[in-house]
């Protein structure tokens, strides 16, 4: 919540927020309520229990001395121990509150880190550098069982050509980007990487080959240099410079006081949208990653900001193997592919003139945004 606090301003929902802050501090308060009326009364009985237990004890120890079986001494010692058999009892019982409170804590970070979260599996073969060829085999796909977001979707992608997925919002565009980067595991088909099954790859192999510049990337709250270092350890300044020229950011940053000795601030606030897409783009560059994976930011960014974005991306063209998902498809006309999204199927594919001569559903998208 405290990381979201600009959107939350911005889209005016302080008090729809507020509202779901309180729904959850009821819920945590009314847990809490009812552990302590079940330990209260855990406490009751073993109370009672107890003072039952003392009675009957003196009953009987009085009877015992009165028929002599016991001395004074041996009644005394008894009591005694009596008293320490008592202490046992409410050691168990702080045992069990112990143990309930455990649940309760264990519950809660259950649910953060838990289920919710498929636990990784990767494969053995391991792959330095890829080449950047990308293959898409009958895949389909859901993130939950009952609604399917990509279905028997195929395509392939050579290495070094640029290309884009288009379509209308919702469609699963972003979804094939988190496939490619292996964010989650299909649920059919085969996702090939050179002509290596995804599954067989080793993390490093998949994660060292390729960077995701998602819509609202995460800058570290550190210096802009560091944010750079916090990649690349021993990457020199020259070199970071020479990136972030590339990504058409290093004018902006050095028009500023500190240059790249400037604080970014919590996720970069201090950079606009446009620029932290840029400033992401810089360190996947810096990386030198084969495979760039590129979300365009949906948020309608200014025209000036949109066509630097362009240029950023346009300069690694034929370098990279480069894939974005196109909310505008002004800034996507010289893909060497484009592949029509509808409703988790491809339906269409081809380069910008193929596409507005062949298919109607892309000629009407262009045509909207003119
Ligand atoms: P696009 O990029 O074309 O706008 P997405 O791939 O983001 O579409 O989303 C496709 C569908 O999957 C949408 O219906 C969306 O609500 C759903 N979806 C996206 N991300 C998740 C997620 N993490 N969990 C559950 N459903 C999701």
């Amino acid at each position: 919540m405290i990381r979201g606090a600009r959107d939350i301003k911005v889209l005016n929902a302080d008090e729809s927020i507020l509202d779901k802050i309180s729904e959850k501090i009821k819920e945590i308060v009314n847990k809490n309520l009812s552990y302590l009326r079940k330990f209260a009364g855990l406490q009751m009985a073993i109370g009672s229990c107890n003072d039952l237990i003392s009675f009957f004890y003196i009953v009987l120890s009085v009877q015992l001395r009165l028929s002599s079986v016991i001395t004074t001494a041996s009644f005394v010692t008894l009591y005694y121990y009596r008293g320490r058999s008592h202490g046992l009892l409410n050691d168990i019982a702080s045992l069990l509150s112990y143990l309930k409170e455990f649940r309760l804590s264990y519950e809660r970070v259950d649910e953060i880190i838990g289920n919710h979260f498929d636990k990784e599996k990767f494969g053995r073969i391991k792959v330095d550098t890829l080449k950047g060829n990308i293959e898409f085999k009958n895949v389909s796909f859901a993130y939950n069982k009952n609604t399917k977001v990509l279905e028997d979707i195929s395509f392939k992608i050579k290495a070094n050509q640029k290309v884009a997925f288009v379509g209308k919002s919702g469609s699963g565009k972003s979804t094939i980007l988190s496939l490619i980067s292996k964010l989650y595991k299909v649920n059919d088909g085969d996702i090939l990487l050179d002509g290596y099954n995804i599954n067989d790859l080793t993390k490093n192999s998949i994660r060292n080959n390729m960077s995701l510049i998602t819509q609202n990337p995460y800058i570290f709250n550190f210096s802009i240099k560091d944010n750079f270092l916090a990649v690349k350890k021993d990457a020199t300044l020259d070199e970071i410079r020479e990136v972030c020229k590339l990504a058409k950011i290093d004018d902006y940053i050095m028009s500023l006081p500190e240059q790249y000795d400037t604080k970014l601030g919590e996720n970069g606030v201090i950079f606009s949208g446009g620029q932290r897409q840029r400033l992401a783009i810089a360190r996947a560059l810096l990386l030198k990653t084969e495979i760039i994976l590129f979300d365009e930011a949906t948020s309608a960014l200014d025209n000036e900001t949109q066509q630097e974005i362009t240029q950023a991306i346009n300069n690694l063209q034929g370098k990279y193997t480069i894939v974005i998902v196109a909310h505008r498809l002004s800034t996507i006309i010289d893909c060497d592919k484009i592949f029509v999204v509808d409703d988790g199927k491809i339906i269409a594919e081809g380069t910008h003139k193929e596409l507005i001569k062949k298919n109607k559903f892309y000629k009407d998208l262009y045509m909207q945004e003119l």
